[in-house]
């Protein structure tokens, strides 16, 4: 097929040519010093993006299902409970991951497009009295398989209610550099991420942000562990090094998406584009007539949306179409949400033209499958949307900012 094909699946996402040219280039030393100083041009770039001043940073080579292991391992030893969340099937697998590597996991069970309920959070802390407390909570920021963003500033507030000094783990791998992130001040004490959403490169880092009390748990106990110990990490990041073969030319990539989001476009403009970009899409999915999963307004996702299919029709099908007839890449229904419904992604490099794009292919798509709606009732109504004055300092400049 010409022209560019459609990769508007949650992540991994579309990677700007700049990003690709700053790759495209010689293996270099990683034990030079043209390698320390890319190291240490990276680490600040980063905190920003997690919002911490102090917090360590440790960059895997990796996907999220490492960082996931790393943020576990570092900070948990066998045995030890946690209090985990399945409303959605990464917060599943998130849960699962601490199952396997033998931790003492209690999984609240959720509706699939509910938020992660702060109430029931404090309810279950405070109910904790017994002699083997809960040694850490797991939150997933943005559930990338519903389509549902939670209040980590609401958890964490619900845990000091409940007075409780559990660890907070979240896991930020949709939502980073793509929905606002405030480590510091939502004492997070774990924070985990991949390379492939927000911040626009190809998987293949996975990435965690530990605070003071994650750190000085790592220091005393933690499990066995080897690969993902991030203490030999931090000691030789300070040098600019680190302790195994690094992914030299993801990190070049990840400089240069560094300079395109906290230098230039700067996180408040890229949050306020996402939300103006996901604003669009769910404007379209209304003029369809169609549900999104997500059960509350407020904790719509800004880097998807989990359109719910009409009785009989079949997401698969719809994406199959989509992928076939247009190269549009869709997000299919992941677990029980199986054929249920489609993933639209719109996160990372993305403005509003390739939004309408994108809209306008899943329309014929769905049509094609038998959904009844008007062509371009989706795409008219997102234009009518864009058209309006952005609200939202920044959003204006969405056609500019994400330029490849
Ligand atoms: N957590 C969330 C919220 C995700 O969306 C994903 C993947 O999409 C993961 C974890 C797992 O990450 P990976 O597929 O990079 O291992």
């Amino acid at each position: 097929m010409s022209g560019r094909p459609f990769l508007q699946i949650p992540g991994p996402t579309n990677v700007p040519d700049r990003i690709l040219r700053a790759m495209d280039r010689p293996v270099i030393d990683h034990r030079g010093p043209e390698f320390a100083a890319l190291t240490r041009a990276i680490l600040p770039g980063l905190r920003a993006v997690f919002g911490t001043r102090d917090g360590a940073v440790v960059i895997y080579p990796a996907s999220g299902t490492g960082a996931w292991e790393a943020a576990l391992v570092n900070v948990l030893a066998p045995g030890e409970r946690v209090l985990a969340f399945n409303h959605g099937h990464f917060s599943d697998l998130f849960a699962r991951t601490a199952r396997n590597l033998g931790f003492a996991v209690d999984e609240v069970p959720l509706r699939w497009g509910q938020e992660l309920p702060p109430a029931e959070v404090e309810a279950r802390l405070a109910a904790d009295r017994g002699p083997r407390r809960y040694a850490a909570v797991l939150a997933v920021h943005n559930e990338t398989s519903t389509g549902v963003t939670s209040d980590i500033g609401a958890i964490r507030a619900a845990i000091d209610r409940a007075g409780h000094d559990a660890l907070l783990i979240v896991d930020t791998v949709s939502s980073l550099a793509s929905i606002e992130f405030r480590f510091d001040e939502w004492r997070v004490d774990v924070a985990l991420t991949g390379s492939q959403k927000g911040l626009m490169l190809p998987p293949g880092l996975g990435i965690v942000c530990a605070g003071p009390r994650a750190l000085a748990r790592a220091e005393q106990g933690g499990s066995p562990r080897n690969f993902f110990d991030w203490r030999p990490i931090v000691r030789d990041n300070a040098a600019g090094f680190f302790p195994y073969t690094p992914a030299t030319l993801l990190l070049f990539g990840l400089r240069e998406a560094l300079r395109m989001l906290v230098e230039e476009e700067g996180l408040d403009a890229v949050y306020a584009r996402h939300r103006w970009l996901a604003e669009g899409v769910r404007t379209a999915v209304a003029a369809w007539g169609l549900g999104i999963l997500c059960e509350q307004p407020a904790h719509y996702s800004n880097t998807l949306t989990a359109v719910v299919m009409p009785d009989g029709v079949d997401s698969d099908t719809v994406i199959r179409t989509a992928r076939e007839r247009f190269g549009l890449s869709l997000g299919v229904g992941l677990g029980r949400l199986k054929g249920r419904v489609l993933r639209i992604g719109h996160l990372g490099a993305l403005n509003e033209l390739e939004v309408l794009a994108t809209l306008g292919g899943v329309e014929l798509a769905l049509s094609a499958c038998g959904v009844a709606l008007e062509l371009g009732s989706g795409v008219a109504a997102c234009q009518r949307r864009f058209a309006r004055p952005a609200v939202a300092a920044g959003a204006a400049g969405a056609g500019q900012v994400a330029a490849r």
